[in-house]
């Protein structure tokens, strides 16, 4: 299969080397493609360094997810394939716990969506050095690591930022960034009172928060109406 150049209209095997050679026949990065980047930046993927440019490589064992995250990325996307059945992930895990008794059953078919090296991608080695928050970025991470605490009149949102690539700490930081008020209300002796988050990863935004990522992001959040809440009765 080859692509073709939109600069030179060549078609190549390996575009990836053409742009590699010929750096002004590159297309910059479309808002919709560099937002899916932030995304799976903050979402754990890796960054590769080696190389003149740097490139991203995501793996999970959703598929789907992949897909969709593959059709946004458009012409970035080299590959998105099978990394590892699900009995190569238990004899791998096998391996390595031996201790453990794993079963394919319970593992699932690992995936990986690769993108070609950019430029664009240079500014970046983790989800920490996402430094821009767009609309699409922050729904999809709250539909990802997201849940709703509380009551329907006092909800908090809870970010958990432990098995992504961010920090708690940074994604506490870009939301302050936008004045967007993180930390939650606590009860003590009679009175609710506003503490900053405690749990590392876990970034919370209290029902202040909440509206002012309606408001900065212009984006349709609503704890009450959300299947994914925990608690909001
Ligand atoms: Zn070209």
């Amino acid at each position: 299969m080859t692509t073709k150049c939109p600069t030179c209209g060549e078609e190549y095997e390996r575009i990836a080397q053409h742009y590699a050679f010929n750096e002004d026949h590159r297309p910059d990065l479309s808002e919709d493609q560099l937002d899916t980047v932030r995304f799976l930046l903050l979402d754990g993927a890796t960054v590769e360094t080696e190389g003149a440019h740097h490139s991203i490589t995501h793996y999970s064992t959703d598929v789907e997810f992949l897909k969709a995250a593959a059709a946004r990325l458009d012409d970035l996307v080299t590959s998105l394939r099978l990394e590892a059945t699900a009995a190569e992930q238990a004899e791998h895990l096998a391996a390595k716990y031996p201790d453990m008794d794993v079963t394919a059953e319970q593992c699932a078919d690992l995936y990986a969506l690769r993108t070609m090296p950019h430029p664009r991608l240079d500014a970046y080695e983790d989800g920490n050095d996402v430094t821009e928050l767009t609309p699409n970025v922050v729904t999809w991470f709250i539909e990802f690591h997201g849940a709703y605490h509380g009551s329907a009149i006092l909800p908090s949102l809870h970010l958990d930022t432990r098995d992504t690539g961010v920090s708690g700490d940074h994604l506490r930081r870009l939301f302050h960034d936008y004045g967007i008020q993180t930390g939650r209300l606590a009860e003590g002796d009679g009175e609710t009172f506003f503490v900053p988050s405690v749990r590392e990863g876990v970034v919370s935004l209290p029902k202040k928060g909440i509206d002012q990522l309606r408001e900065v992001f212009d984006i349709d959040i609503n704890p009450a109406e959300d299947q994914r809440n925990h608690v909001v009765a």
